[in-house]
């Protein structure tokens, strides 16, 4: 016999093991689902907390960053206000420097011109025929010449003072050396020069006497800085003076003195004078001898630059 109906214990049982299937295989797939699910939200969990903290890095690394920048930028800061400070301290240091120089030549221009202002300018000119000084003219301060720079005591002879100490070492070297040295004749006043010539006129008639005195008011020995020498062995005469060895020792060494040959052999403006010696300066002396110069052969403006240290 058929069965038509099957009972529902029979279909229960018959579909059991389909149901038992289907509920563990769907529960692993709802497990396996959940598991997945749970791992999902780790995974999440994990790369926000991985971005958040290499986003944190990066934001520590950029304030780091920022951190050394501004570091950097005061430093340097520092180092250009250093360098500011050094400039503004090497600024003084050179104003002051301008200042102290200033003052220094301003002082020294002041030294020049009083130094300038006590020396007698009468006493660097070339005197000639066409410039010849004041017949009042007398110098400031005349010493008498000590009796043993004498050749005769007949006669006091006075010679300029600030002059005088370089004339008695010119003659206490000359000594010293060997050499007979003497003052024939020293500062001469305008009136003596005059009677000088006039006595020199009368022996000889004037046209001679111009030839060898020179006329009153151009005579170097107004000045007080001017010589004759003589030395033993010429009967006291002048003539001959440059065939001496003292007037060999004078070319060679009267110039360490401040002395040079007023009128030299062939010179332009006097008769020849190997005796006739005049005070112009150590340093101008030196330059004429070196140079193998004459005083009257110099320009007078070149000459006047040695004024100021015609004593020292
Ligand atoms: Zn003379």
């Amino acid at each position: 016999m058929i069965e038509n109906h099957l009972s529902p214990v029979k279909v229960f049982l018959r579909l059991l093991p389909f149901g038992l299937t289907f509920f563990v295989f769907g529960g692993g797939i709802i497990y396996a689902f959940l598991q997945i699910n749970k791992l999902e939200k780790d995974l999440n969990i994990l790369t926000i907390e991985f971005a958040s903290t290499t986003n944190s890095f990066s934001v520590n690394s950029n304030k780091l960053s920022e951190n050394y920048t501004n570091l950097s930028k005061q430093t340097k800061g520092i180092s250009n206000t250093l360098n500011d400070a050094q400039q503004n301290i090497n600024a003084v240091k050179t104003q002051v420097g301008g200042v102290e120089q200033t003052v220094g030549s301003i002082s020294g221009t002041v030294g020049d011109l009083q130094k300038l202002s006590k020396v007698d300018t009468q006493l660097l000119k070339k005197y000639s025929k066409v410039y010849f000084m004041n017949e009042n003219y007398t110098p400031a301060h005349l010493t008498v010449v000590p009796e043993e720079y004498l050749y005769s005591a007949t006669r006091q002879e006075q010679f300029l003072s600030e002059s005088w100490p370089y004339l008695q070492n010119l003659l206490n070297s000359a000594k010293s050396s060997g050499v007979t040295i003497y003052i024939k004749s020293g500062y001469r006043s305008f009136a003596e020069q005059k009677s000088l010539k006039s006595s020199y006129s009368v022996m000889y008639g004037a046209g001679t006497a111009n030839a060898f005195s020179a006329d009153q008011g151009y005579s170097e020995h107004q000045l007080g800085t001017t010589l004759d020498f003589i030395t033993t062995g010429l009967n006291g005469n002048l003539t001959g003076f440059d065939k001496t060895d003292s007037y060999q020792w004078l070319v060679d060494n009267a110039f360490r003195f401040g002395f040079v040959l007023s009128y030299p052999k062939g010179n332009q403006y006097y008769v020849y004078e190997p005796w006739h010696w005049r005070y112009v300066g150590v340093k101008l002396a030196t330059y004429l001898h070196d140079n193998n110069l004459n005083f009257y052969d110099m320009d007078q403006r070149e000459i006047d630059k040695y004024l100021i240290n015609m004593f020292d």
